[in-house]
């Protein structure tokens, strides 16, 4: 019974992902989930301060009539109407087929899912590719190459994304999927040279209208790609994202990206873009992925207990377990206005990953110490990897620096590894403790 609950609650998740996108609300049927208490408290107003109107037991069946941030008004069978948490409420969704996962022990052990943080300098760069069996056309272990992000360089040269991938021998190969998770320029740039030197099937973007001329002049270039005659697919917008055909041994959920409104995501521009961001998860066997970008969950000055902006949007519509993740390429760089301790812990993460250089914001560099401190004191067994290793050490205090810190993660759905590179060099042994 509990299988098929959860069955049926991650298929309506998708479906949650897709409608709340499109912002139209129309009349569903919802299911009160368990709610760790004996019933759901129905209100009158959308408040915890409200009257009670009802209060009602798992599995009870309502119909949404209307919503506001975390609330959702339903009526009753008998006509009554009130508001309720959203939390609260499944869907009721067609049973849509998820793709089957393999069960990790299907998984043959050298079908490996690598998952390259590569040292952009200031920036993400994340370069993934799924196994390839060799066998072409059954819709698993099709060996997709996937990008996050392209780091800030855009031009020739050492340190890009670009050469990395080349370098890894996939010259003029295929990028099944370039994702770009908000429109900042430590993340967008290099996608362009993605783009002009890899056939780029298809692409994500959270569909933020950035004005300038920058990033527009970017998304023509995008929209002009084609390959062998075939326009690149464009998911441009949460609602076109749809589920990408990465492999059928891989769950891939987009857990959120740009609402289509700022409200809730804070007043200064930056943060607002910063809160655009795509947040992907992947699950491969046992193990999950949590890409952040730059989502933030308070401001710099703020304590570290109570989530804002995208964190606290996770937590109220992410079940938690959709959130717990083996690895977590922390967002914003490690910077201070993310991570904060609720979200950390739903998270749970074995293994930490900063994408970051040495360049210096205000007063600080990222990532901030203190988090990390937050991360080893919530889990002293904690994994702490970055792209910066070693740069402070050599004093480049400003410069945008890319040497070759790769973090390198594979896993085959059962042992999980970590490749870490410093100046280029595999370490033999890494200090990656707290
Ligand atoms: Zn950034
Ligand atoms: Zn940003």
């Amino acid at each position: 019974m509990l299988r098929a609950f959860r069955s049926v609650a991650a298929a309506a998740g998708l479906c949650v992902a897709v409608n709340s996108a499109v912002g139209a609300q129309q009349e569903t049927g919802y299911v009160v989930r368990p709610t760790g208490g004996p019933c759901l408290v129905l209100r009158t107003a959308p408040s915890t301060d409200s009257a009670r109107v009802d209060c009602l037991v798992p599995g009870t069946g309502v119909t949404a009539v209307d919503a506001v941030p975390f609330w959702r008004r339903v009526r009753l069978a008998d006509g009554r109407e009130g508001w309720s948490a959203k939390k609260f409420l499944e869907p009721v969704a067609p049973v849509v087929e998820e793709p089957a996962l393999p069960d990790p022990n299907a998984i043959p052990p050298h079908a490996w899912l690598e998952v390259h943080i590569v040292d952009v300098g200031q920036g993400d760069g994340i370069w993934i590719r799924t196994f390839d069996d060799g066998v072409a056309g059954n819709g698993v272990f099709e060996g997709k190459n996937i990008v996050i992000d392209g780091g800030p360089n855009a031009s020739q040269g050492e340190g890009t994304l670009h050469d990395y991938i080349e370098s890894a021998g996939h010259h003029g190969g295929i990028i099944d999927a370039l994702v770009v998770s908000h429109p900042h320029d430590d993340h967008y740039p290099g996608a362009a040279r993605i783009i002009r030197h890899f056939d780029v099937l298809s692409y994500y973007d959270p569909g933020f209208p950035k004005g300038g001329v920058a990033y527009p002049a970017f998304l023509n270039e995008v929209k002009t790609e084609t390959v062998e005659g075939t326009p690149i697919a464009l998911h441009i917008g949460r609602s076109n994202f749809g589920v990408p055909a990465w492999g059928k041994e891989i769950g891939v959920r987009f857990l959120y990206a740009w609402p289509g409104s700022n409200e809730g995501l804070g007043s200064k521009m930056n943060t607002i873009e910063n809160n655009a961001s795509i947040v992907l998860r992947l699950t491969y066997g046992r193990h999950s992925f949590l890409f952040m970008g730059d989502a933030e969950g308070k401001e710099r000055g703020d304590g570290p207990d109570e989530p804002k902006y995208v964190e606290k949007i996770l937590m109220t519509e992410v079940q938690p377990d959709s959130l717990t993740s083996t690895v977590l390429k922390l967002a914003h760089h490690g910077s201070e206005t993310s991570s904060t301790l609720p979200f950390m812990q739903a998270v749970n993460p074995e293994i930490i990953v900063a994408s970051s250089g040495r360049k210096k914001f205000g007063q600080v560099f990222l990532p901030d110490a203190s988090v990390l401190e937050r991360y080893c004191q919530l889990n002293p067994a904690v994994r702490v990897y970055r792209t910066d290793r070693d740069d402070a050490a050599q004093q480049r205090t400003v410069k945008n620096d890319a040497d070759g810190d790769h973090v390198v993660i594979r896993t085959n759905g059962k042992d999980i590894e970590v490749l870490a590179f410093v100046n280029g060099v595999l370490l033999s042994s890494h200090p990656a403790g707290c």
